[in-house]
């Protein structure tokens, strides 16, 4: 692998760290205080191009590879976590499994309006009694006719209440087990999908977390992606390439922590010097720096791996357990290094502190990663 980005790729980056400076950064501990999504930031990210840049140009994307958009990811998140999350989100979970897994009439429906930041998705997987074990989900959807009949809870969803098109995950027959799980594509207001609880949540709180309940929803049998029982292969397909995208996220949140502990320690003067001169200090600042090279490495390494069309399932594990872990231990070094400010609302670490949390848990936790690569190490 070459790891020097093109200069198409270093452009990009620094245009997206102008754009995060002067649109997101200002508003981002207000997104968080109120848990507003900022619908208005990814309307003008879809304007620069920013959220279709991976897509391919006939459906009015970018053409890039994978890795430029986990670059504007990290970027994005280390202005403001939930920005990047649900930047990632809408490539990984929804845009990835349509392109992959959709026929054209399908692409054509939902890829372009995705890639403008026009369209909004919700992957609705987990379930009350279904999170790292997704083959226990209860949802079932029934053949009639020319319909498919849903019903079930999905529980934990992201964008459920602002999406445009839903990504489902239902038994088409139980008695096949994960190959009897099928999926589809549901659009917005179609009877029967009804909005549950709305979670308030630690972090990530721009971003919106709720209940998707359906109840006799009945849907043409043409709404179904893939064929019928390809369900949790698309799942797995999608939660691959969400995870690069935790990846990339947690190295922003981590890169963003560095940048708050820099300038903090330069400008914090305790016993008539700054805490910058302090060897404790450097020391936890160093750490830092060292482990967000080792984690941009292993989130580029692992798009890198996709771009190449190779298998990248265990890349992107071994990625999103080092990176949110990465970044899990340095916001708490980052609020150690601020002391008692650092505590305090308002402060950005404060808030990434919280945020970071989401990365050890959404789209499978550090131990269903280490359960993926405990299993191809001891093969
Ligand atoms: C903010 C947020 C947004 C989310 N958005 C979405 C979304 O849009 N769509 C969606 O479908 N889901 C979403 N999720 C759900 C998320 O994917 C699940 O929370 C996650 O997969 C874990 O499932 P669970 O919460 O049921 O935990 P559980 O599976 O109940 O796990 C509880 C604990 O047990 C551990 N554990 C479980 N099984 C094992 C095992 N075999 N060995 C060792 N340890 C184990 C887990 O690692 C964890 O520590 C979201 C979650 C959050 C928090």
């Amino acid at each position: 692998m070459n790891f020097k980005l093109s200069e198409e790729q270093e452009l990009i980056r620094s245009n997206v760290r102008e754009f995060a400076l002067k649109y997101i950064e200002p508003v981002a501990a207000e997104i968080d205080a109120n848990s507003r999504q900022p619908v208005e930031i990814f309307e003008k990210l879809g304007e620069l191009g920013m959220m279709g840049i991976s897509y391919p140009t006939e459906y009015g994307g970018g053409g890039t590879e994978f890795l430029t958009t986990m670059i504007v990811t990290e970027e994005l998140a280390r202005a403001c976590a939930s920005t990047g999350f649900l930047h990632s989100y809408s490539f990984g979970l929804i845009g990835h499994p349509i392109l992959t897994f959709g026929n054209e009439e399908q692409k054509q429906k939902w890829i372009p309006g995705l890639a403008a930041g026009k369209l909004i998705g919700a992957f609705s997987l987990t379930e009350p009694g279904a999170g790292t074990d997704v083959s226990a989900a209860t949802t079932s959807a029934v053949k009639n006719g020319n319909e498919y009949i849903l019903n079930g809870t999905k529980t934990f969803i992201t964008n459920a209440i602002i999406a445009d098109v839903f990504v489902v995950f239902a038994y088409t027959d139980r008695s096949a087990g994960a190959k009897g799980m099928s999926c589809f594509l549901i659009p917005k207001g179609t009877p029967g999908l009804i909005l549950g609880e709305h979670f308030e949540k630690m972090g990530v709180r721009g971003s919106q977390t709720s209940e998707v309940v359906f109840k006799d929803c009945a849907v043409p049998a043409d709404c179904m992606l893939g064929k019928e029982g390809d369900g949790f292969k698309i799942a797995m397909s999608a939660l691959d390439v969400g995870r690069i995208g935790i990846a990339a996220m947690s190295t922003g949140i981590a890169q963003g922590c560095l940048d708050e502990s820099i300038k903090y320690s330069k400008e914090r003067v305790q016993f008539k010097k700054p805490i910058a001169s302090q060897q404790a200090i450097q020391w936890f600042i160093a750490d830092m720096a060292v482990d967000i090279d080792a984690a941009r490495y292993f989130y580029m390494n692992a798009a890198w791996v996709k771009d190449q069309g190779k298998p990248f399932s265990l890349a992107a594990s071994k990625a999103k357990l080092f990176c949110s872990e990465c970044a899990a231990r340095h916001s708490t070094k980052a609020v150690q290094i601020q002391g008692g400010y650092g505590f305090m609302k308002g402060a950005k670490v404060e808030r990434f502190y919280r945020d970071v949390k989401l990365t050890e848990i959404g789209e499978g936790t550090s131990e269903a990663q280490r359960m993926i690569i405990a299993g191809s190490v001891l093969r």
